[in-house]
């Protein structure tokens, strides 16, 4: 990908809005606060890189755990993580590289590499190569990845209340899915160890057994994920349907038709998760079932 095709994505993150959502969505920042502010042993005397910092709030966790911290972002918006952490009396723990973090040569390797990466559905935005573009160049032997695991779920859902859309196309839709419209068991559809994935890894195909847990119409499935700090003291950020929700939501594939199923029974699949061709950050994923297959983008 060339850098000045990438200007759209990068001034999206340029403007306070976007951040702010991120800022309060509780389950979100908690989650990174818990897992850095429970973990200070790993962390204090060490360096830790902060890839895509946006307004600096994993910066000035990070520097409360008594890190050394190397704050990066392409984005605009650094320069308010500056003020921020001078306005905290941060900033001489916290360093600002303005840059895309693939083009920046960076003075050290790092013992944690912290990043919010995610996008809707877990890849949508394809932030995730560039964190796998700083395991490998700015990692140090035995460093640490936060978070390091990241799994991939998804069940049947009842919604007859938006059948409508159905019909609408074949974009994926983001939505919080009401806990009275979910009709299956999760399957989990990948566990990315973050370790050790290659890019590639993250276009798969998976087969899924789902078991109603009732009777009902299957209107569509719902994908979504759980990010997870595997550390001494363990941290998972989940968002799907049974948790408090989040920015992301969940990610809503609707079939052009409800289809019964009655309690027990169980529903077998696959899904298949591609990136556009051309258009990187967008996601097109495949669903097959009962002799069908349904396209959709997430983009
Ligand atoms: N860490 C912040 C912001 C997360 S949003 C928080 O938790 O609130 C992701 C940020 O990563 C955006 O500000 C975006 O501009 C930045 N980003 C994404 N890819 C990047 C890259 N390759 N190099 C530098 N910054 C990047």
């Amino acid at each position: 990908r060339r850098p000045e095709e990438d200007e759209g994505y990068f001034n999206s993150y340029a403007h306070f809005d976007i951040h702010h959502e991120m800022l309060s969505d509780r389950v979100r920042t908690e989650a990174y606060r818990d897992a850095i502010l429970g973990n200070t042993e790993l962390l204090k005397g060490k360096r830790v890189l902060d890839l895509g910092c946006g307004t600096g709030i994993l910066s000035l966790f990070s520097a409360k755990a008594g890190a050394t911290v190397t704050a990066v972002d392409m984005s605009d918006v650094i320069y308010q993580a500056m003020d921020i952490a001078r306005e905290n009396k941060m900033e001489k723990a916290i360093s600002f590289c303005k840059g895309r973090l693939e083009d920046l040569e960076l003075p050290a390797k790092y013992h944690c590499i912290v990043s919010e990466w995610m996008g809707y559905f877990l890849l949508f935005e394809g932030m995730l190569d560039s964190v796998l573009y700083a395991r490998d160049h700015h990692l140090a032997p035995g460093g640490i990845l936060m978070p390091n695991r990241c799994s991939l779920h998804l069940l049947a859902i009842e919604d007859l209340d938006e059948l409508h859309e159905a019909k609408g196309g074949k974009e994926a839709s983001t939505d919080v899915v009401k806990e009275a419209c979910v009709l299956t068991n999760a399957a989990q559809i990948a566990d990315f160890n973050l370790m050790t994935i290659q890019p590639s890894d993250t276009e798969f195909s998976c087969p899924f057994t789902l078991t109603a847990t009732r009777d009902g119409q299957i209107t569509g499935f719902a994908g979504y994920f759980d990010a997870h700090f595997d550390l001494p003291c363990p941290v998972t950020l989940p968002t799907g349907p049974h948790a408090t929700p989040t920015h992301w939501k969940q990610t809503i594939f609707y079939l052009p038709n409800p289809h019964p199923v009655t309690k027990g029974e169980v529903v077998s699949g696959t899904i298949s998760v591609r990136r556009k061709r051309r258009e990187l950050r967008s996601l097109e994923v495949s669903i097959t079932w009962a002799d069908q297959t349904f396209r959709y983008l997430v983009e």
